[in-house]
């Protein structure tokens, strides 16, 4: 997770946005909300992609309501006959899956992990092969989620979260930095 959403996510958790500065010293909490709600005006969806992948279960559902519509007209365009419960069922899996993509298995880590001693307490270590469950590769399982006729609609709708949201961080962090190019 960049390091924005790691501080707003911890603005957005604290419900105190005046005191304190984030760990680093370098923002106050509400400033990240400030600097969210500038980059809204121009990505509202990837703005509300961020504040839902931060935790809000609110903004996960207008999402949810925008990738729908989104799909829909993809399919549409496509020539593909795509039902509303079929289209809201792959753009919540896709939303899911964005929200919480880190393997179950190594933690999002992409090795695989084994509990050692360290200091004499027991803890969880990294070794240096490549998880099993995820090949390396630190998320859990996309493809299996759809149906393999419905399989690149759900990429092509990946695609579009994905750089949503990592746009609206790059416009968060410009409103936070108005000098930053
Ligand atoms: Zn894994």
């Amino acid at each position: 997770m960049s390091r924005f959403l790691n501080d707003y996510g911890r603005a957005v958790g604290s419900g105190n946005l005046r005191q304190g500065t984030a760990a680093g010293g370098e923002f106050r909490p509400g400033d990240t909300v400030a600097a969210a709600g500038l980059a809204a005006k121009k990505n509202p969806l990837g703005v509300a992609l961020m504040r839902s992948f931060v935790g809000g279960d609110v903004e996960a559902k207008v999402v949810l309501r925008l990738l729908t519509e989104m799909l829909t007209s993809k399919a549409y365009r496509a020539g593909e006959i795509l039902g509303p419960a079929s289209a809201d069922l792959i753009a919540s899996q896709v939303l899911s899956w964005h929200r919480s993509s880190a393997c179950p298995e190594c933690k999002g880590h992409g090795f695989r992990t084994a509990v050692g001693e360290l200091g004499g307490t027991s803890r969880v270590v990294m070794g240096d092969t490549p998880c099993p469950a995820c090949r390396g590769t630190a998320k859990r399982p996309f493809d299996a989620l759809f149906p393999p006729e419905r399989l690149e609609l759900a990429l092509w709708l990946r695609e579009k979260v994905e750089a949503k949201q990592a746009a609206a961080v790059v416009e968060a962090r410009r409103a936070l930095r108005p000098d930053t190019p």
